[in-house]
């Protein structure tokens, strides 16, 4: 089995799929199965189309300094026998699959936390949030820090733990279509999102609503969300605003309007400010806006 996903036909495939195949399939099951009807033509879809496609991948170049930074500490320090380096390396491919989807939902859980909690790295993730209206499109929408540090957990322990190279592709794989699925304006049943952040489940982390600022972090799996009491899963109601309207869509604003606001921030408000969110004054999360009982 392990041969067949690592050979270079699986991968091809696989890259196909996540460059041009998901993209353009869901938006097709949105047609058929929309959880709210709204049209495909949107603000902002050029804008989530560069997103999607454009090649800088500014983010991979941060994140290979990153895993080469910690593989050359590794190697430098004599670490060969740190406790269950290369633990996966040998290990059953069972094993491998449940050891990717741990350190992919443990690592995603904690990063988007962050994201949310510590100012000056909201300002990032909140490219992410500024979409109006929510479809598969919009998830490409990412600040390239946002996305490296997204990553950057997950890829330190795939290098630490070197489970097999297919199956992390095939992982990496399935996430990308899980995080086009869960963008989707799709309806499925209510039951998935009380163990996998389906798209009605993502929809209320991504809403103005109040009762669900900062709720449904996961992404796929979401047990930690249940576990430590961050899911907000309603059985009624789906939410219908989301995002700021007034947050630029044009990529290359929302690259660096994030450092202007970060500026801004400590300028005003000091230092300290942009690292730890003072509870009283909630500066990390736009206002909810007017009008947004989608129950
Ligand atoms: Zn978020
Ligand atoms: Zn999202």
């Amino acid at each position: 089995m392990i041969e067949l996903l690592s050979s270079p036909t699986t991968s091809q495939w696989l890259t196909i799929l996540s460059m041009y195949g998901w993209i353009w399939i869901i938006p097709l099951i949105e047609r058929l199965k929309p959880l709210k009807h709204q049209s495909f033509i949107r603000k902002g879809m050029v804008n989530d189309v560069i997103h999607t496609y454009h090649r800088l991948h500014l983010h991979s170049m941060i994140n290979i300094v990153f895993v080469t930074w910690m593989l050359t500490y590794l190697r430098e320090n004599g670490t060969q026998s740190l406790p269950y380096q290369g633990v996966l390396a040998d290990a059953h491919w069972a094993w491998n699959m449940f050891a990717l989807l741990l350190m992919g939902h443990v690592t995603f859980y904690v990063a988007h936390l962050l994201s949310h909690k510590i100012p000056f790295l909201w300002q990032f993730h909140r490219v992410h949030h500024s979409s109006v209206k929510l479809d598969s499109l919009s998830t490409s929408r990412f600040h390239i820090v946002d996305k490296a540090l997204f990553a950057a957990p997950y890829l330190i322990l795939v290098a630490y733990f070197q489970p097999d190279p297919g199956l992390t592709f095939l992982y990496i794989s399935f996430r990308d279509f899980w995080g086009r699925y869960s963008h989707g304006n799709i309806s499925d049943a209510h039951w998935l999102g009380y163990f996998m952040s389906n798209p009605k489940f993502h929809r209320w982390h991504h809403s103005n609503h109040p009762e669900a600022i900062d709720k449904n972090f996961s992404a796929e799996f979401n047990f930690l969300d249940y576990i430590f009491g961050t899911a907000y899963y309603p059985k009624d109601g789906i939410p219908d605003t989301f995002g700021e309207s007034d947050y630029s869509n044009n990529i290359l604003i929302q690259h660096l309007r994030p450092f202007i606001d970060i500026f801004r921030l400590i300028q005003t408000q000091g230092l300290r400010s942009a690292i730890w969110k003072d509870s009283a004054t909630n500066t990390a999360k736009p206002t909810p806006q007017a009008g947004n009982n989608g129950q």
